[in-house]
């Protein structure tokens, strides 16, 4: 699939958030147990994962709060990364994750128009790019932003934009789209002064996501949007 479009220049980069965005848990999730068990291994605490509050937050944003009560002074970020990477890829296969109806046809859609395909998710990149491959979408994403990159969601978009531009030569600054479906995400598009999609398929409706420069809500609603 790389070979045959490259040589044309995109005119639209498109980043995605996963978690809500693309793909959905129907039940328990092995990214949070991940982060359960390395938080055990690495600081010997007990964690019941919940991000009801924190939604939309980066993975090193999720470590900090679930740690904030114990008052650890060095949350050993690193090693609790590591941890819950090697985790994640021992128990993936354990637990279901779907995707969500109509991001197959906005997927195709985006690359029947040349469109640049990335990630702007607070996902630790090896997890990211484990449930693409679980779900057999790995081939329409070139680059993203993940949360081992850094803790702020608006500088995931900046670095997903500069790898657009350092290896696909993406210059269409006007062009770019962030899809999420938090209120994070539009802050983020908003911060890094690119334009928010939001869609309504994770836990925010239209109303909460009101501030996005589009609401949809369902994927494929995106070729309405980002033309070729
Ligand atoms: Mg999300």
């Amino acid at each position: 699939m790389d070979g045959e479009k490259s040589n044309q220049k995109c005119k639209n980069l498109v980043l995605f958030d996963i978690d809500g965005t693309l793909t959905h848990n129907p039940g328990p999730s092995a990214h949070k147990r991940s982060f359960e068990i390395a938080l055990k291994k690495v600081h010997g605490v007990d964690v019941k994962l919940d991000t009801s509050k924190i939604h939309g937050s980066t993975d090193q944003q999720i470590i900090k709060y679930h740690l904030e009560p114990f008052e650890i002074s060095d949350y050993k970020l690193e090693e609790v990364m590591v941890e819950i990477n090697r985790t994640f890829a021992k128990i993936v296969d354990d637990y279901q994750i779907c995707l969500i109806p109509g991001v197959i046809e906005g997927l195709e859609y985006l690359y029947g128009i040349n469109a640049l395909i990335g990630h702007v998710t607070g996902n630790l990149e090896p997890i990211a790019l484990a449930k693409m491959k679980k779900l057999g979408i790995s081939k329409f994403f070139k680059l993203g932003g993940y949360g081992s990159d850094h803790e702020e969601r608006s500088e995931l978009v900046r670095i997903a934009v500069r790898k657009a531009s350092q290896k696909y030569g993406f210059v269409e600054k006007n062009n770019v789209f962030l899809i999420g479906d938090t209120p994070k995400d539009i802050i983020a598009a908003k911060r890094a002064g690119v334009k928010a999609i939001a869609v309504t398929t994770g836990t925010f409706d239209a109303e909460a996501l009101h501030e996005a420069n589009y609401v949809i809500s369902n994927m494929k609603e995106i070729s309405g949007i980002i033309l070729p």
